[in-house]
């Protein structure tokens, strides 16, 4: 028997380790699958080379808890190891590996820490056992050996023939404060968390199948069962294939597969698949969002070769995508480093813009391609597309190929058509193309139908972050504004051929303003009289589209507008000089005139849902009182 110290420098790392990843102790299992996955593929590979002259056969990878003994086994059969390869390997480089990702985890423990904990492989097993022994036989023509270690620098090798297939045995003897990774419900909760698309088949325990009944057996007969590999894993996931081999039923299987809780199907899907310059294969699916935003359900996963790192893909996913799902697959992705680094990282950075693009191509083929279904969607995907534009440059260069502009009534433009068609109807006094649009169909009714009457179109934007989508199209399109169906007041628009008369005199429009200014309160509106048609309401309350957009924005966050204190409550009271409502004030005697304007402001209020509380109460009773 050899016994030896292992030559570290920083005497027993292990209770640092131990305590820097106090809450990532399960990594340990992934670390060590991982190492039985690698061990596998590298035999695969020699077998087909010629170098290794042994059965490859169908390998798995197989788990076993002991609970009498305490022990956790991780069997392979892999390449294993030679005596002389188990001093190197493990002896040398897993502890000195080990040495290395605890400096590099020293200096990054303050930051978000490092993603997935990778990097620490078997050193990581003594985070959850007091000893570990490793039973191995190299596929060379070699006696198998025996290593033995508590963590400390000292360990025990010597042969054994109590193995005589290649490749590798990891016994765990799991510590008192561990005792949750003898209990099979916890392992295979690992399992599926880490494993579950390994490369290599995993099997943990066995399971009973039921065997179909023969053809014309007789109706009694009870269907035979059988004892098989309880096989945990799909080697095979949808992401790995090629798309050509894939249909849309295997997509939507895949779905459900990644996350067996999510009962809604998604919408579409993009398969990424990117060999140059760097290494990228995945799926992301786009789930039905609505207005409805849940980020911390399903989310994206990052793999590497197949194993499970993390779902926390922010910096390496867009920031916008974050509401999409799928997996991302990349061994391109450095892992032993910090948050802070990973988003300085040129490599990432190039796979977050190839997924941002990719969903860009793929929004617009699928407009060119199927734009009835495209606009089906559309709802469910608004919000994640206009926060690409608001947030992403690239993104909002190309979304002119795919962003479309619902109208109220369920018309369907994109930003060429909107152009094109409504333009010459829609240019203001200044040469600018105004979009008028609303927030919510039902509340604004009233102004959509005014807007309509002198055919205006009006385009829906009901997203909680539509404000400031709108803001963005105004910094990037030129001679564009928006406003809200009941802001700055449409008249503002002017028809062709359309020439207002007015029917009051100069003098008689300075009178109306009068009476309504003495009673009505002036620091909240301010009076405009146009000369509308007969038919447009008498009394309309508009908010200056400034204000209230900014006031938007502060409640959806974003734009630095925190702590800038409430918007004052501002209001435009526009008063149809032509209406019959005007020449009737006009005519009033002075004590009456009051109560009539009083009572059309309130019935513009009520349009607007400004009438609330008492006002609402009282506007009721009185109008209740006129009906007797
Ligand atoms: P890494 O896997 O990152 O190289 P580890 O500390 O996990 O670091 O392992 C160190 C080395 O030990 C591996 O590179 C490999 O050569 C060897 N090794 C570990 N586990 C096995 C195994 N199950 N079969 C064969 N070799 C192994």
């Amino acid at each position: 028997m050899a016994k030896g110290n292992i030559n570290v420098s920083v005497e027993n790392i292990f209770p640092l380790i131990k305590k820097f990843l106090y809450s990532d102790h399960e990594i340990f299992l992934r670390e060590l699958i991982s190492n039985a996955t690698d061990a596998t593929l590298k035999l695969k590979h020699l077998t087909q080379i010629g170098e290794a002259k042994v059965e490859y056969g169908n390998p798995m990878i197989e788990l076993k808890i002991d609970k009498k003994k305490k022990t956790l086994h991780i069997i392979d059969r892999g390449i294993g190891m030679t005596g002389e390869e188990v001093e190197k390997y493990i002896n040398e480089v897993a502890f000195s590996g080990a040495e290395e990702f605890l400096n590099k985890y020293k200096e990054s423990a303050q930051d978000a820490g490092i993603i997935g904990h990778f990097g620490l492989g078997f050193y990581s097993s003594f985070m959850v056992a007091d000893q570990v022994e490793i039973i191995t036989k190299s596929y060379k023509d070699e006696p198998a050996v025996h290593w033995i270690c508590d963590g400390s620098p000292e360990f025990t090798l010597e042969e054994t023939d109590s193995k005589t297939e290649h490749g590798t045995e990891i016994i765990l003897h799991i510590s008192k404060d561990s005792k949750e990774f003898l209990e099979d419900y916890k392992i295979s909760e690992l399992l599926q968390k880490y494993s579950k698309f390994n490369q290599i088949p995993i099997k943990f325990g066995t399971r009973t199948e039921t065997l179909p009944l023969p053809e014309g057996a007789a109706e009694d007969a009870k269907p035979e069962t059988v004892e098989v590999d309880n096989i945990v894993n799909n080697p095979n996931p949808a992401w790995i294939k090629k798309p050509t081999e894939l249909k849309d039923e295997d997509y939507l299987a895949f779905y459900h597969e990644l996350y067996p809780g999510q009962f809604e199907e998604p919408l579409f899907w993009i398969h990424l698949n990117v060999d140059y310059p760097f290494h990228l294969t995945g799926i992301l699916f786009f789930p039905r969002l609505g207005n409805n935003i849940n980020i911390d359900k399903d989310k994206i996963q990052l793999y590497q070769n197949q194993v499970f790192v993390t779902d926390e893909v922010k910096g390496i996913v867009p920031d916008f995508l974050m509401l999409l799902r799928g997996v991302i697959d990349s061994p391109d992705i450095p892992l032993n480093v910090s948050r802070s680094y990973l988003q300085s990282d040129g490599a990432v950075k190039k796979i977050s813009n190839y997924i941002s693009k990719k969903v860009a191509d793929k929004m617009a083929s699928l407009l060119k391609n199927d734009r009835e279904e495209f606009e089906k969607k559309w709802n469910d995907i608004k919000v994640v597309l206009e926060y690409g534009v608001i947030s992403d440059e690239k993104f909002s260069e190309k979304s002119d190929k795919f962003m479309l502009f619902p109208t109220v009534d369920e018309k369907y433009y994109t930003w060429d058509e909107l152009n094109e068609k409504l333009k010459d109807n829609q240019t203001d006094k200044d040469g600018k193309f105004v979009l008028l649009y609303a927030t919510d169909k039902e509340q604004q009714d009233a102004y959509i139908q005014s807007a309509h009457e002198k055919s205006y179109e009006v385009l829906l934007m009901d997203s909680p972050i539509a404000a400031h989508f709108i803001q963005k199209l105004e910094y990037t399109k030129e001679k564009i504004s928006f406003a809200r169906v009941d802001a700055d007041h449409i008249s503002n628009l002017i028809k062709k051929d359309e020439t207002s008369i007015s029917k009051l005199s100069d003098e008689q429009k300075e009178s109306l303003k009068t009476s309504i200014e003495s009673s009505i309160d002036k620091e909240k509106y301010t009076i405009q009289l146009e000369d509308l048609s007969m038919t447009d309401a008498p009394f309309v309350i508009t908010q200056p589209e400034f204000i209230r957009r900014m006031k938007d924005m502060q409640q959806t966050g974003g734009g630095g507008m925190f702590g800038m204190g409430a918007f004052p409550e501002m209001y435009n009271l526009v008063v149809n000089t032509n209406s019959d409502l005007a020449t009737e004030i006009l005519n009033k005697p002075d004590d009456e005139k009051a109560e009539l304007i009083g009572n059309a402001l309130d019935l513009a209020k009520l349009s607007q849902n400004l009438l609330k509380g008492k006002e609402l109460t009282d506007f009721i009773r009185r109008s209740f009182e006129k009906l007797k």
